[in-house]
């Protein structure tokens, strides 16, 4: 694995560190507070070719690889983790979705404004009985011959920036009687009539980047708006999911190095005892396993990265590296996270101070996109088969 990065790489993730510390650290506190989506900051995310980072430029991205979407991720994270949650849905989720799994029409209609930032998107697969086990979906599509349309009906839950995205990539069932082999996915156009956004959640972390269900009553789209063939939509998800999770894990290396660095300025600051709490031989160790789990954590991301690049141009899959990846980063950004508020004590626990948003923000890595627990499950199948 060569690790040493290119110019294009350090390029991008100065930008993107350029940026997340002039434009999105400032207001991350208070946009979390509000719980305010952040349109302003997400439309220069666009501009700035953020939004499409790994999709070629024909196709309205930045035509990058996967390292330097890592590394732009990991900046964005640190500075604000819901501007992240909204890059890496976009990103991963959509756009890498619809590149891989689309045809060239709908590049034209969907994939050029979703990479170039002027549309934003969503990634639906969960429903209220349906999240860790999404073969157990009850949203359906069926197909009206006549029209040559899909009607959709049913209810989604927990989409990220399900209340504000233009396109959705959706899962729904075109066949209950085959199980998962009966759904099917699609794009669907949030300004066609039969979709409502249901219930915004009011959220732990992650609070500026909006959550919502999705309501479907007799939702028409036109038939070519299905991404894959009929019943291949489990799989579709899936391979998505992989992309996805490594979007997750920089998400919270992101995370993770806000945490630590936060409290390694403190530790080297607040006295007690007549001197710095950085003394302590105690406070020393933390910092010491915060630092190093930080890092452990950011090479098994860009490990993930590298392979995904490399099994690509076979079209293979990256599903082990991906989700060790998401598993690892996540649990180090909690872990941090918890010891930075320890740091802090009680000042820790005040939102005057950042690590109480990273503490946060952090719980969200162990459970989207598969929880540590679906990711272990993924993890043993992989190497035990
Ligand atoms: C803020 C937020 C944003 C989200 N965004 C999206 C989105 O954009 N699109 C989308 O489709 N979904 C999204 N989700 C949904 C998310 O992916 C699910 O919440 C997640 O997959 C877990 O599903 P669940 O909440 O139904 O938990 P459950 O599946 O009910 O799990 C409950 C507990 O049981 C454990 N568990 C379940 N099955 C097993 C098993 N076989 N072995 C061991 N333990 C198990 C889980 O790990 C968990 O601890 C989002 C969720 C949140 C909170």
């Amino acid at each position: 694995m060569d690790l040493r990065l290119t110019e294009e790489h350090r390029l991008i993730r100065d930008m993107a560190r350029d940026f997340a510390q002039k434009e999105v650290a400032p207001i991350a506190a208070e946009i979390d507070e509000e719980a305010r989506f952040p349109s302003e900051t997400v439309k220069r995310m666009g501009e700035l070719g953020f939004m499409g980072i790994e999709i070629p430029e024909e196709w309205g991205g930045t035509g990058m690889d996967t390292l330097s979407y890592v590394l732009a991720l990991i900046e964005i994270s640190k500075a604000c983790a819901s501007h992240g949650a909204i890059m890496s849905v976009n990103n991963s989720l959509v756009c890498h979705g619809i590149e891989v799994f689309g045809t060239d029409r709908q590049k034209e209609e969907f994939l050029i404004p979703l990479a170039s930032g002027k549309k934003l998107g969503s990634y639906s697969l969960t429903e209220p009985q349906a999240g860790s086990d999404p073969a157990n979906m009850r949203c359906s599509a069926e197909y009206d011959p006549g029209k040559d349309e899909y009607v959709i009906n049913g209810l989604k839950a927990w989409v990220t920036s399900g209340p504000v995205a233009d396109y959705i990539v959706l899962f729904a069932m075109t066949d209950k009687s085959q199980g998962h082999r009966g759904i099917s996915a699609f794009i669907v156009d949030t300004k066609l009539p039969g979709l409502s956004p249901g219930k915004v959640e009011p959220k732990l972390g992650i609070r500026a980047s909006h959550t919502s269900e999705l309501v479907f009553e007799d939702y028409r789209l036109p038939a070519w708006y299905r991404l894959g063939g009929e019943g291949v939509g489990f799989k579709i998800a899936l391979a998505i999911l992989d992309a996805g999770r490594i979007g997750i894990a920089a998400q919270a290396v992101g995370i993770a190095e806000a945490a630590y660095e936060a409290a390694r300025d403190y530790a080297k600051e607040r006295e007690q005892f007549g001197q710095v709490i950085a003394n302590f031989q105690g406070i020393r160790w933390m910092l010491v396993d915060m630092k190093t789990r930080l890092e452990a954590a950011r090479l098994l991301t860009y490990q993930a990265a590298l392979v995904k690049d490399e099994v690509k141009k076979s079209g293979g899959r990256y599903t082990l590296p991906a989700a060790m990846a998401k598993l690892y980063a996540s649990e180090a950004a909690m872990w941090i996270a918890t010891k930075a508020v320890q740091i802090f004590g009680g000042n820790g626990y005040s939102k005057e101070y950042p690590v109480e948003r990273h503490f946060r923000d952090a719980k969200i890595t162990e459970i989207y996109e598969g929880t540590s627990e679906i990711q272990r499950l993924v993890i043993a199948r992989s190497i035990l088969s």
